[in-house]
């Protein structure tokens, strides 16, 4: 009888403990939110998403170097002479076609490595830090503007002028060798005399 009065007396003593703490709280001031509906304000330097301004875009790679896990992925096509892709925000000008930017979120770390070397500061991480997706590959993201019918026409632009530019540069050669070897036609008597 005398240990079930004690376990009884334990009993009630624990509940008031807990009791305690949570009447407590009722007079105290609230730390938690009603996140999602309410959210916290974020750090002046927060890192999360990155976004790529493609306008300012000037292909030098120099992100997808300074990335450490290799997630960024660019390609771009040179632009030919007849084009004029006009100049970034801040004045510089642009001569290629970025064709592909493509950053894997599902193996950026994050780091903003890939911000500061960016001579048009056009890639910035952003606030946007709820973007979960159910499927892996939908963190790939895709920041190239052009279709796919244009950076084929880019390249097929570039093919010619490139074929062009070496059958104008064959013709010259040519044209220079036969000068050359009329030249010494004509010397060759001359120097026989
Ligand atoms: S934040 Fe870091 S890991 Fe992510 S893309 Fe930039 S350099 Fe790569
Ligand atoms: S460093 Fe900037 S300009 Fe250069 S490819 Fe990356 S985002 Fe484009």
């Amino acid at each position: 009888m005398k240990q079930y009065l004690r376990n009884s007396w334990d009993g009630i003593w624990t509940v008031l403990v807990g009791m305690k703490i949570t009447f407590m709280h009722m007079f105290t001031k609230s730390v938690t939110i009603q996140y999602p509906t309410v959210k916290v304000k974020l750090p002046e330097r927060v890192r999360n998403r990155l976004y790529v301004n493609m306008d300012d875009c000037i292909g030098c790679l120099q992100c997808e170097r300074a990335c450490p896990v290799s997630c960024i992925e660019i390609e771009t096509v040179k632009s030919v002479p007849s084009e004029d892709l006009g100049t970034t925000s801040n004045g510089k000008k642009k001569a290629l076609h970025v064709t592909t930017f493509n950053i894997d979120f599902a193996k950026c770390c994050y780091c903003q490595l890939c911000v500061f070397p960016c001579p048009t500061e056009c890639i910035y991480m952003t606030e946007t830090y709820e973007f979960s997706e159910f499927e892996r590959n939908s963190l790939n993201y895709k920041f190239a503007t052009l279709t796919p019918e244009e950076v084929v026409d880019k390249k097929q632009k570039l093919e010619v002028f490139d074929a062009e530019k070496a059958a104008a540069k064959a013709e010259a050669e040519k044209a220079k060798a036969e000068e050359a070897a009329k030249k010494t036609a004509e010397d060759k008597p001359e120097t026989e005399n």
